[in-house]
């Protein structure tokens, strides 16, 4: 069978086939870095993992971009009320960001393209809607994406062509389906953008949050990609607008894929900021909760279930996590050699987590395969039925297990964030041995920082750092 998954745009399971055979090209709508993202975007951001991993899992290579929303109504917001520049906020974030990702074992995406690194590449884009009809300027120098000029709007989110409130526009980046109307694509410089405005054929404004992704999607994966994701309030006005945006400036299919993972819920509303019933990883951690369980909470709800948080699940993923654990343990330390080889044991449990997970990610049916072949070589090591081959099959496919779920090894504790002010003195001394033409103690500062994850960038106003 092939792998299944539910798409969005379609409102089916469908056969999964990536455009480049064994290659899967994959954008994931990332976080607004205005604040530390809370778990319900880790929600998301553990389904976006899981699906990467499983694809993996079956052999294929997989590119992830994940964008950094660092320009919008909301940084923006944020960083005047705390009276910092916008860098110096979204900087912050974004580092916090890493952090928490290397906390939860979620695997690095290939590329963190940011938005504002990207304004050139919007500014092109939004010229060749216009050039094409497709978008109109408005009075206070804002561009406006004209959805009456674009046939198949509001298909991804079902829209009924009827209730679209038309020759009306919404200059704000998010707002209901019921008030589906031209949005903006530019928009003019207001004074509470502050210092934040980039010139442009229409005057000093900035992008519109919808650009960012299409711009940055087709960038850095092409114009037609396989699989696009994000929460289900992605689905509209933001994936809807990057479809119209990337089909009418392409004229290419965009995105064949739309994956969409449900709520984390707290006492059955949505867990949000605006409703301040928000934790965030740390809140959790500080309260003593493990990442590893926090991990398995978030993974082992199907992604398109709501999932409602508790603390008891917390508690009780904690002890799934050990259960595992101490089964490959056991294995590992297995000494007694007896005559059950486990092969057909090991072949069962394959399949039936891989015929699980290729139904749109059946995690529970692949728990249930894992947690049956656990049972089952408990009790053979047990009695002493184990042979010592079979014990080593067991852990081996145990091992690659754990590429999907990525809970075996993990630490339970907080990652380090990367101390900003360390990293600027290494570059500091980096630059003064370049200057006494010490290039191998300049060589050494950037392998060590390599080595932490930092990236060094030599530009002409100097260095720069990265996370990588
Ligand atoms: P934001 O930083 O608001 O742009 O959100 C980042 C990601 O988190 C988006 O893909 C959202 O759809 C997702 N998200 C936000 N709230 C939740 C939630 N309570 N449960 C699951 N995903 C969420
Ligand atoms: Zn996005």
């Amino acid at each position: 069978m092939s792998i299944q998954f539910y798409n969005t745009k379609s409102r089916q399971k469908e056969s999964f086939n990536p455009i480049a055979a064994g290659k899967v090209r994959m954008y994931t709508c990332g976080p607004t870095v205005y604040d530390y993202a809370h778990i319900g975007n880790y929600r998301t951001f553990m389904f976006e993992d899981l699906l990467r991993r499983y694809l993996e899992f079956r052999g294929l290579e997989v590119t992830q971009v994940m964008n950094l929303t660092d320009v919008d109504d909301n940084t923006i917001r944020r960083s005047r009320e705390r009276g910092v520049s916008l860098s110096e906020l979204t900087d912050e974030f974004k580092t916090a960001f890493h952090a928490d990702l290397k906390t939860l074992n979620i695997q690095p995406a290939h590329h963190y393209p940011a938005a504002t690194q990207y304004v050139a590449e919007m500014i092109q884009m939004i010229q060749d809607l216009e050039s094409k009809g497709f978008a109109y300027k408005s009075d206070d120098g804002s561009v406006y994406f004209e959805i009456d000029k674009f046939n198949d709007y509001g298909k991804l989110a079902n829209l009924n062509p009827e209730e679209m409130v038309k020759a009306e526009r919404v200059s704000d980046d998010s707002y209901e389906k019921e008030g589906a109307r031209d949005f903006a694509l530019w928009k003019g410089y207001k004074e509470e953008d502050g210092e934040v405005q980039w010139d442009s054929p229409w005057g000093k404004g900035r992008p519109g949050w919808h650009i960012e992704c299409s711009v940055m999607s087709t960038e850095l994966l092409g114009n037609h990609f396989d699989i696009h994701c994000g929460g289900v309030d992605n689905i509209f006005p933001h994936h809807e607008n990057e479809i119209a945006q990337s089909v009418c400036s392409t004229g290419e299919a965009f995105v064949n894929y739309w994956l969409h993972s449900e709520y984390l819920l707290v006492d059955n509303k949505k867990m949000s900021k605006s409703l301040n019933n928000f934790y965030t990883l740390r809140d959790l951690m500080n309260q003593g909760y493990p990442a590893d369980a926090i991990r398995w909470m978030l993974l082992t709800t199907h992604y398109r279930q709501k999932l409602n948080f508790s603390v008891k699940r917390l508690d009780e993923a904690t002890k799934a996590v050990n259960r595992l654990r101490e089964f490959v343990d056991k294995l590992k330390s297995y000494d007694r050699n007896g005559s059950a080889s486990a092969k057909i044991q090991v072949e069962e449990a394959e399949s039936s987590f891989t015929a699980a997970m290729d139904d749109d990610l059946n995690i529970s049916g692949g728990l249930a395969a894992i947690f049956d072949l656990v049972r089952w070589g408990n009790k053979a090591m047990d009695d002493g039925d184990l042979s010592g081959s079979g014990a080593l099959s067991l852990s081996t496919l145990m091992d690659r297990f754990d590429h999907v779920l990525a809970v075996l090894r993990m630490d339970s504790g907080l990652e380090q964030e990367f101390d900003a002010a360390f990293i600027e003195a290494r570059i500091a001394e980096r630059k003064q041995a370049r200057a006494n033409k010490d290039f191998a103690l300049s060589d050494t500062i950037r392998d060590e920082l390599a080595e932490q994850g930092i990236e060094l960038i030599d530009t002409p106003e100097g260095t720069k750092w990265k996370v990588k």
